[in-house]
């Protein structure tokens, strides 16, 4: 499912009125956009405010949550979920901050008023069967079926049942037609610490390798320095009690207790889990004031070795990725509980396929963090695990995962020190060239990621695919942090960050933790993320000041924008407008707009200063000729320029700039569509340009694509 496949992203300026019309959305055209909700703005507040209480008064919009926020305590945070005649929407649930009745900040995804059925064909049980079929061999299911109503990627919306579903090692949410049973989609609800399965698979033989020294550290058996009860269990090699126990079908029993005869605690998996997790734990109240997992000091119940090193010799390959090379947070294991899980990776002198060898999971600070701040994750966001939201919940548990590296150890590249390499003290690299650890968050791509959403990886949502590249895509938001705290050039865009500096790190570190735990919900995307830390770092540290700064040339510099969802589109005519920063010389600029309707687009393009020269066209994506755009605009003389398209819903088209001055001022696009227009657009085509510039071809400037209006897939 991406909820946001059909979202237009720019930020509204007009109707406001259209909220109070009670009944009116029922007019909208059958495929309708999912409502992307990221407004902190006056005029978006005020549109998004009154939708919100329209809805909650109507109970298509219920509280959740409505809490004290932990950082400004005057400010109320309240989550909503949707529902469609009292049938809960997924993934659609949205925040409002507000101080004292008074909206500071709107976040969230929501579908559009539906005129589906909530009448099921299928019963309880019948759905119950067709879920345990999609889950595979020996599948069980983990929570009963639930009835929801599903977003779709094509923008429909079906009413489903929903239910946890696990089946060997694989815990999965599965949605099927509540009419026909078909299945509708999945995701994971392991959360893991990397991509695994994704094209690999064996072990091979090695040279011996030197044993790593295991960093150990103190473990204390009843933790009663800390509020929360913090469990680890031994598994003591038993594999099927340890799927078993994560199903739900077994109980945890006192006998699963980790346990050492004289005390001396020697047994480094168990050691590592339980003193890294506890540092974790330190690491949230410390910094943030967090009360562990929940916010509310919940039971951590940890869980060590189901495989020892030797047993994962004879794991079946996805076991093997399972069990042993992984580590994982899953929020609907153990009765919904949860469990953070750490494998004992593989023997020395043994590497995966990407030759690495990985030791005891355990044994990476940042690690341990990772999988915590999943639970965190779980409990406030709840980012689903899957495309955008999900690379944003692998984002996040990667900051955090360094935030506690840095604050417990000293600032190095070397096993045991601080730097920007996720896993590094566990996974090393045991051939010449092969890399240490398994990401970068300072440079993403020495691991074949993303460093700007220009490359953003659209891989299926499948386990193979690593559920839409969700470790790979990470790696913008993860290299926006750095750059945030570091500063640097982006090896994409070219665009320079003033960093706070590592001495400030916290500052950024606060603004993202905020961001993601206050203002995030279930299918944010990048840009919401991008809207939603600059409005941390205002809450925290002002506006303007150097964390605003910094986040926003960040993000910037990732080529994600700050934009928000057209509101719904219940005037005759719909206007939005977008701005762009300041000079960056003769470039092309492109956008690509999904339209959310039917009807005819226009762009206009307007700007300050009179002595510069821009250009503005509208084509199919991949255009980037003059002769291949479907309507353009290269006025010498005049402002503004204008393009007009007929569209339908669902169309994507690129809407580019080109600038022949150097500017130093913003420029704004503003963008409408009329739904039901009368004639021709009576703009201009390729073949009737008003002023050429003497070229038929865009040689002028390279193609730079530093601004995408839709920002999610
Ligand atoms: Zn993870």
């Amino acid at each position: 499912m991406r909820v946001s496949r059909r979202v237009l992203c720019v930020s509204v300026v007009a109707a406001l009125s259209t909220v109070s019309q009670p009944g009116t959305f029922a007019q909208l055209p059958a495929s309708l956009p999912t409502l992307r909700v990221q407004a902190t703005s006056v005029e978006d507040l005020r549109t998004w405010d009154a939708y919100v209480t329209q809805h909650e008064r109507a109970g298509s919009l219920r509280v959740r949550t409505s809490r004290q926020d932990p950082d400004l305590p005057s400010r109320t945070v309240e989550r909503l979920d949707q529902f469609h005649e009292g049938i809960p929407i997924w993934g659609a649930d949205i925040v409002r901050s507000s101080e004292r009745g008074v909206p500071i900040a709107i976040f969230g995804v929501l579908a559009p008023d539906l005129s589906i059925g909530v009448e099921p064909s299928l019963a309880p049980d019948a759905a119950g069967q067709a879920l345990v079929r999609a889950g595979g061999i020996e599948a069980t299911l983990v929570r009963a079926p639930e009835l929801i109503v599903l977003p779709l990627e094509s923008g429909d919306y079906r009413l489903a049942y929903m239910a946890v579903v696990a089946s060997g090692f694989e815990v999965n949410r599965i949605f099927v037609d509540a009419q026909t049973g078909v299945e509708l989609w999945r995701y994971s609800e392991i959360q893991r610490q990397s991509a695994v399965g994704v094209g690999r698979g064996v072990l091979n033989d090695n040279k011996k390798l030197s044993v790593r020294q295991q960093s150990g550290g103190f473990f204390i058996a009843d933790d009663s320095h800390r509020p929360p009860l913090i469990a680890t269990f031994d598994m003591r090699g038993n594999r099927s009690r340890a799927t078993s126990i994560l199903n739900g079908q077994t109980s945890l029993a006192n006998s699963d207790f980790a346990s050492d005869a004289d005390n001396v605690w020697t047994d480094p998996p168990v050691v590592d889990a339980h003193a890294h997790v506890a540092l974790t734990y330190d690491f949230y109240y410390k910094r943030f004031g967090r009360n562990g997992l929940d916010g509310r000091n919940k039971p951590i119940q940890i869980m060590t070795n189901a495989v020892s090193q030797q047993g994962a010799l004879s794991l079946s390959a996805s076991d093997l990725y399972g069990y042993a090379i992984n580590a994982f947070w899953c929020p609907a294991c153990y009765n919904a509980n949860g469990m953070l899980y750490f494998g004992n990776g593989i023997p020395p002198g043994y590497r995966a396929l990407n030759d690495r060898n990985y030791t005891y999971f355990s044994g990476a600070l940042d690690i341990a963090a990772h999988e915590f701040t999943h639970a965190v994750t779980s409990s406030t966001s709840n980012l689903m695990y899957a495309n955008e939201s999900g690379a944003l919940n692998e984002a996040f548990s990667d900051m955090m995962g360094k935030s506690v590296e840095f604050y417990f150890h000293p600032a190095g590249a070397q096993v045991g020190q601080a730097d920007y390499v996720i896993g590094k003290d566990i996974a090393r690299g045991v051939v010449p060239g092969a890399l240490n650890g398994d990401r970068s968050m300072a440079n993403p791509a020495l691991y074949g990621d993303p460093d700007h959403w220009r490359n953003y990886r659209r891989l299926p949502n499948t386990q193979a695919g690593d559920y839409g590249g969700i470790h790979s895509n990470s790696g913008i938001p993860n290299h926006a942090f750095y750059l945030a705290i570091e500063g640097g050039t982006n090896r994409t865009s070219g665009m320079v960050v003033q960093g706070v500096g590592a001495s400030n790190r916290e500052r950024i570190e606060k603004v993202f933790y905020r961001a993601f735990t206050i203002y995030l919900t279930s299918t944010s995307n990048f840009s919401q993320a991008r809207t939603a830390t600059i409005q941390a770092a205002r809450d925290l540290y002002g506006a303007g000041g150097v964390p605003e700064q910094a986040v926003t040339q960040a993000w910037s510099a990732v080529g994600v924008t700050d934009t928000s969802s057209f509101v719904p589109q219940v005037t005759r005519l719909t206007t939005v407008s977008d701005t762009l920063p300041g000079d960056e010389g003769a470039y092309w600029y492109y956008w690509n707009v999904t339209m959310p309707t039917t009807g005819r687009y226009q762009a206009v393009l307007n700007w300050a200063d009179p002595s510069i020269d821009l250009d503005l066209a509208i084509g199919p994506v991949g255009c980037f000729d003059w002769s291949c755009m479907s309507s353009s605009a290269r006025n010498r003389t005049t402002r503004p320029e204008t393009v007009c398209h007929n569209v339908s819903a669902g169309q994507v088209y690129s809407v580019l700039t080109r600038n022949w001055s150097n500017r130093s001022a913003p420029i704004t696009i503003v963008h409408t569509i009329d739904p039901s227009p009368s004639g021709p657009c009576a703009l201009p085509g390729p073949s009737a340009l008003t002023t050429a510039d003497g070229s038929s071809q865009m040689s002028g400037g390279s193609v730079r694509a530093a601004y995408e209006l839709k920002a999610s897939q």
